[in-house]
């Protein structure tokens, strides 16, 4: 009897695992959306609902400016219909995706955009206000209303519940920002400007628009004699990527170091605790906020 119970649960088993791979290898009915970097991701699963899968082109704990897909990833993304990408330099990367694929469309959802510009180039950095990601979130909206239009007012209402969640954010940046003690902040990279922008307050940041370039050594003297000028008391540092030379300016200056999350992407850690990009603008306000009272 023993016996026949552990061919049975043999058999049991190994039928379930044989289901299991032929629903891996079969096709998926739903359709399939690439989005380049974290905020578009998010942001397109929060559109996207249960009726798409989405995917993040760049992995967790990995940030963006200059990134390369494998051929791997490549081969994976012509199963998609749709490719998310944000343009204004961000993600030039997709360019050599989308000259090796036929299958999905490229979608570049900045359109529309009121972007900074910064000398020829325009600072990309813009899912940092709550403002400029609505816009984005109707580029997303757009982009799959068209590839799955069957779904149209799904999509349609899950964007609305969405802009509704970034204008009660503009709002608390808005409220939470207008009599601050103080309205400058330090930062290593100059992600933050459209949050400088939209809510009245000024970035000294130690390099510019790519946290790739050096720190030169008269710009961070420049910075202490302003933190100390200004008797500045909390400096940020970006959680994906520690720079160095904001401890140091810390350590000469005795100031506070705190996050400023640039949210180009999202670490394990993170995603473990079920943070999303609203969360991670929440927590953007409450330290900025600290930092200037
Ligand atoms: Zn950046």
């Amino acid at each position: 009897m023993k016996k026949l119970l552990s061919i049975f649960l043999a058999i049991s088993i190994l039928f379930s695992l044989t289901s299991c791979n032929t629903k891996i290898s079969k096709r998926p009915d739903k359709m399939i959306v690439y989005a380049s970097f974290y905020p578009l991701y998010d942001l397109t699963k929060k559109i996207a609902g249960d009726k798409a899968v989405v995917q993040n082109i760049i992995p967790p704990g990995v940030e963006p400016h200059d990134w390369e897909p494998t051929t791997r990833q490549v081969a994976d993304i012509e199963r998609a219909s749709a490719v998310i990408y944000l343009g204004l330099g961000m993600d030039s990367w997709i360019n050599k995706i989308e000259t090796s694929v036929s299958g999905p469309k490229f979608i570049n959802v900045s359109t529309g955009i009121n972007a900074i510009k910064v000398g020829n180039a325009v600072n990309p950095h813009v899912w940092l206000s709550p403002k400029e990601t609505q816009i984005l979130a109707k580029n997303i909206k757009d982009a799959l209303v068209n590839a799955d239009n069957k779904n149209a007012k799904y999509y349609q209402s899950n964007y609305e519940n969405l802009v509704k969640t970034l204008k009660q954010l503009d709002n608390e940046y808005t409220t939470k920002l207008k009599n601050t003690k103080t309205k400058t902040f330090v930062v290593y990279h100059s992600a933050f400007d459209y949050i400088a922008r939209d809510y009245g307050l000024n970035q000294v940041s130690i390099v510019g628009m790519s946290e790739e370039a050096e720190a030169s050594p008269a710009k961070i003297a420049e910075v202490i004699k302003l933190i100390k000028d200004e008797n500045i008391k909390y400096i940020f540092t970006e959680p994906l990527t520690s720079p160095k030379p904001i401890q140091s300016i810390a350590n000469e200056t005795g100031t506070k170091v705190l996050p400023l999350n640039t949210i180009e992407g999202i670490t394990k850690d993170e995603m473990k605790k079920g943070y999303d990009y609203i969360k991670l603008m929440q927590q953007n306000l409450d330290n900025l906020q600290k930092a200037l009272n």
